[in-house]
Order: structure tokens, then C-alpha cells, then sequence
């Protein structure tokens, strides 16, 4: 395969794949790139929307699609936002939604800050055939926003083993632990063995 499509709008999130890609030499076409419709989440795990996102675009352009479904799980908030991550920020504001689950978590009855981000990518085929792929890193919940780099709730989010943010770490270190750095790799080593 010398090319995909990934079904997202998230330049973030496309900018990290391509990192990863092209050093297999695989060209990542985006849905921005493709003029590609949004594909509603009505799923209600982290893989029924990856698989749903990715195959009714395959269906759609007949080419492999590359599709994930991410969100961070906290603890103290029985998991939450989960699936909903992406819903959890009125208008896509992360810097108020990062506000809103610091309070939420300062309120909560449960003092952990121990949270997790969860990836799963699934790569549909034109012929119907699928493979999923997981990741997921662990970590805890920081009592305030720090550092510029990476998306969503990078500012918030300190992987264990680290003492900084994802946003302060940096795409290199955060590439190589992060839930999807680590789906990425099993992606990798999958795409490598199909030659
Ligand atoms: P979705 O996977 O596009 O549904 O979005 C999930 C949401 O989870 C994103 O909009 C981000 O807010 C958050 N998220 C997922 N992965 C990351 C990450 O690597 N860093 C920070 N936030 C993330």
C-alpha cells in the first residue's frame, strides 16, 4: 500500500501520522485533502467509531482508510469524558474545556488525578476487510495547564514516568508513548509485514 486515506480533520492528529508514515513510505491523504463529509461518532466504544468512521469512507472512495477514535479517560470522573472527549469542549475550545474538567475534578468526591488516553485505529479495505489496532498511555491529570506544544488536552496531561505535560514534552517523546504513537506502531509493524 503506498497510500491512505485518514479520515480526519484534526491537523494535529494528521500531522503525528504523517510523522509516522512516511518514513514506510506510505502518502497520507487527509479527509481535508479529499473534500471527505464528516462521519457522526454514534458509537459507543472507541472502536466501534474508528470502524465506522474508516469504512464508510473506504466504502465511499474505494481506498484503504485509516480512521481513529481517541479521548482520555479519568478516573475520579468514572471514565469520563471517554467517547465524549471530543464533545466534552463547547465549540472545539480546549483551553475551556481543560478549565472545566480541572474544576470538575476539584469538586469531585474521588481525589485521584489518575487518568488515561485510549486510542484504537482501524484501517478498512475497499473489499470489506478490516484490522484494528490499540494504544492507550497512562497518567495523571496536572492541578494546572503547562506547555504550547501538541492539541486537545496535551496541556493537562503528564504520562507516567514524566514529571511534564505532554504539551511541555514535546511531539518526539510524545510520538514515541502516546496511546496513538503506540497504535501507530502496531500500524507500523502490520504495514511493514504487508510489504
Ligand atoms: P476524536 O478522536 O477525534 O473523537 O477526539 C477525541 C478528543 O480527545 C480530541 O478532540 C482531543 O480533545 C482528545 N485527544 C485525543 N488524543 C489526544 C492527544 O493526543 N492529546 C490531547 N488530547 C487528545
Amino acid at each position: 500500500m503506498k497510500e491512505l486515506i485518514f479520515a480526519s480533520h484534526n491537523q494535529g492528529k494528521i500531522k503525528e501520522l504523517r510523522e509516522m508514515l512516511t518514513p514506510l513510505n506510505i502518502k497520507v491523504l487527509s479527509a481535508d485533502d479529499m473534500s471527505l463529509p464528516d462521519v457522526e461518532e454514534t458509537g459507543t466504544t472507541f472502536e466501534e467509531n474508528a470502524i465506522l468512521k474508516a469504512k464508510t469512507i473506504s466504502v465511499l472512495t474505494k481506498m484503504p482508510v485509516l480512521a481513529d477514535d481517541s479521548g482520555l479517560c479519568v478516573d475520579a470522573l468514572g471514565g469520563r469524558p471517554g467517547v465524549y472527549t471530543a464533545r466534552y469542549a463547547p465549540n472545539r475550545n480546549f483551553d475551556l474545556a481543560m478549565d472545566m474538567l480541572l474544576k470538575e475534578l476539584d469538586e469531585a468526591a474521588n481525589p485521584s488525578r489518575a487518568a488515561h488516553f485510549s486510542c484504537v485505529l482501524a484501517l478498512c479495505f475497499p473489499n470489506g476487510e478490516k484490522v484494528c489496532f490499540e494504544g492507550r498511555v497512562d497518567g495523571t491529570i496536572a492541578n494546572q495547564k503547562s506547555g504550547s506544544a501538541g492539541f486537545g488536552f496535551d496541556p493537562i496531561f503528564i504520562p507516567s514516568g514524566y514529571d511534564l505535560t505532554f504539551a511541555e514534552l514535546g511531539r518526539e517523546i510524545k510520538n514515541r508513548i502516546s496511546h496513538r504513537g503506540r497504535a501507530l506502531q502496531k500500524l507500523a509493524v502490520y504495514l511493514k509485514a504487508q510489504g
